[in-house]
């Protein structure tokens, strides 16, 4: 017994020994620029390395963000300045540096940066702060496991929140949130340190509200310029915590975090808008809608970001933790990661009744469009998709956010209909958390291996067409095993000018070439034929923009169109008399009335039991 507490004495005195003081000096931001001073004690080592991480978990893309640092120097405690060389863009060594006391540097504002998002990044302007952890600290002689305390100096008349823990002798004035007023925080290690973010600002344009779910406490910290409904954003934010610690049975924190920069509009300060998970925070760039719009919009956000707790932050491949801040992240994983995650955080607000069942249609019909639309879900497996988002893509990272959602439904369904509905995905991730709950993390090559233990299937052929494959998702054909298809919800009429064919634009302001020319129609009557490229409407060049006005337009009109056939220039008079009146079916996604008693269940399963 003695010895067990003499070694838990040298072990403490062991971590205080090593611990690290980061002060970061929010005095003068209207600058641009924030200093930021670190504190060694006791490194005993003749050569200091300082290295910053050159990307930010959640975020993938590599940003380097030592390239944001100046003026770095080192002194001893004499307060002799020592010598630095920088080794590359992230990494400084400093020599002789027995008796190093502190280093110093200034940090600049990035968030407009083209390697990230304004999330990952720091926003420094006169009366706000707002920075991602990796854009101020670095680590010290490449170890991360030293515990640190921050201690943020900021004007008396601003206000800051981050999700570290404050420090016991912190300044605090009692109003919520809890953080609010304190100024020093503790860091158990450099993971903790950097996956927290900040904000910070004058005292005007924060609107708070905090809450308890549970055995934790969550806070709401949002900026603005405009009054925000924060009476309706803490009630459903609220009923998401509930609904996903609900769901795992878990609560992986005392103490989280909602940071939301949410300007009106025109007074954003970037158009890239979403949001970044952290281990007991997220952060948001949003925009101050109307209640109505910012509710069907951005409650999935939360949902998603707040279901990353489990899946990711600690659910994840080896490749997604313990972090190495200075090489890629090349994880193929990022479907399970990212496309699972939004699975559930659309399907979980339907089945605990937060949003009502059409949203859940209605997200269907929506991601199927953009699944469609978008060059790189048709051409690129989500595999290789998840490897690329190292690289900053959009067009290529956003696939995850509609395809890999679709993946996340059909291979819940798929699971569902081949077990009778008695297993799920839900068992799949339960299974999961389990085990990373032990701190075991997977290789990506085990993933699928995995899930087919956990479900007792051979999900091979799935495996193979739409995650580590390019074929389209047979989503209607799925949506029938769940009871669900396209049904008639009425008539749409509808009224417009028509030429009487079909025409192909390359692109959006290209010509037209005419596909196809219908019999007895203004283009028939008037010669045009098929094969012609169409080259002005009335002098105007021939775009869709063209095309959508001339619909709208009132009849009897003649229009005057040059085409080009065979090489030659000709020119048609096209007379339209009327206007060409259509009445179609409306159709929409919706339960399905002779749905079998398994497609029911397998459709209360994934959305609620109430439809
Ligand atoms: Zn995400």
């Amino acid at each position: 017994m003695l010895k067990k507490i003499t070694l838990l004495l040298l072990l403490s005195n062991f971590c205080y020994g090593q611990e690290l003081i980061y002060t970061v000096d929010l005095h003068s931001t209207a600058t641009h620029k924030v200093g930021v001073r670190v504190e060694l004690k006791k490194m005993g080592a003749t050569t200091v390395t300082y290295q910053m991480p050159i990307w930010a978990p959640g975020a993938y893309s590599v940003t380097h963000y030592g390239h944001y640092i100046s003026d770095f120097k080192a002194f001893d405690k004499n307060g002799k300045e020592l010598s630095v060389q920088q080794a590359n863009g992230d990494r400084w060594e400093i020599s002789n540096a027995k008796d190093i006391a502190n280093i110093s540097y200034s940090v600049s504002d990035s968030h407009k940066d083209s390697t990230s998002l304004y999330f990952a990044m720091a926003h420094i302007d006169t009366n706000f702060f707002f920075a991602n952890g990796t854009c101020l600290f670095g680590y010290v002689n490449d170890k991360k496991n030293i515990p640190s305390t921050v201690d943020y100096d900021f004007p008396y008349e601003w206000k800051l929140a981050t999700a570290l823990d404050p420090l016991p002798s912190g300044k605090h004035d009692g109003t919520a949130p809890p953080d609010f007023k304190y100024s020093g925080f503790e860091a158990k290690n450099y993971d903790e340190l950097a996956d927290a973010p900040i904000m910070a600002g004058v005292d005007s344009i924060f609107q708070t509200h905090s809450f308890k779910d549970g055995t934790a406490t969550y806070d709401i910290v949002l900026a603005t310029d405009r009054k925000f409904e924060m009476d309706s954003l803490e009630y459903y934010i609220h009923k998401i915590v509930h609904a996903e610690t609900e769901f795992f049975h878990d609560t992986p924190f005392k103490h989280y975090t909602f940071l939301i920069n949410a300007p009106t509009y025109f007074k954003s300060p970037s158009m890239s808008f979403g949001a970044l998970e952290h281990a007991n925070s997220s952060d948001y760039l949003l925009v101050n809608l109307p209640w109505k719009m910012f509710k069907s919009q951005e409650l999935a956000t939360f949902s998603h970001e707040f279901f990353h707790l489990w899946n990711v932050k600690r659910i994840h491949s080896a490749l997604l933790g313990p972090f190495d801040y200075t090489k890629r992240v090349m994880t193929t994983s990022l479907w399970l990661s990212e496309g699972i995650t939004d699975y559930y955080s659309r399907t979980i607000l339907t089945r605990w009744n937060i949003l009502p069942y059409h949203s859940f249609e209605e997200s269907v019909s929506q991601l199927s469009k953009a699944a469609n639309r978008s060059k790189a879900a048709k051409s690129e497996t989500l595999e290789q998709l998840s490897i690329d988002e190292s690289d900053f893509d959009l067009g290529k990272a956003t696939v995850f956010y509609f395809k890999g959602t679709l993946v996340g439904l059909l291979l819940d369904i798929e699971i569902r209909s081949r077990t009778d509905n008695k297993k799920s995905l839900d068992d799949v991730m339960f299974a999961l958390n389990a085990e990373a709950k032990k701190g075991k993390t997977f290789k990506d090559s085990e993933l699928i291996g995995k899930m087919e233990k956990i479900t007792g299937l051979d999900l091979q052929d799935f495996y193979k067409k739409y995650i580590a494959g390019t074929d389209s998702l047979p989503i209607d054909e799925y949506l029938k095993k769940m009871g669900v298809g396209n049904i008639e919800t009425g008539t749409q009429t509808e009224s417009r000018i028509a030429l009487g064919g079909k025409l192909n634009f390359e692109s959006e302001n290209s010509t037209a070439y005419v596909e196809r020319v219908d019999s007895s129609t203004p283009f028939a009557s008037a010669g045009i034929m098929e094969g012609d490229t169409l080259k002005t409407l009335n002098g105007k060049p021939f775009t869709i923009q063209e095309i959508v006005d001339l619909q709208n337009g009132q009849p009897p009109v003649t229009l005057e169109i040059e085409v080009i056939r065979k090489g030659q220039q000709k020119h048609f008079s096209v007379f339209v008399e009327k206007r060409n009146k259509t009445t179609k079916p409306k159709t929409a996604y919706g339960p399905l009335p002779d749905a079998t008693p398994l497609e029911v269940a397998i459709r209360h399963g994934i959305v609620g039991k109430d439809y």
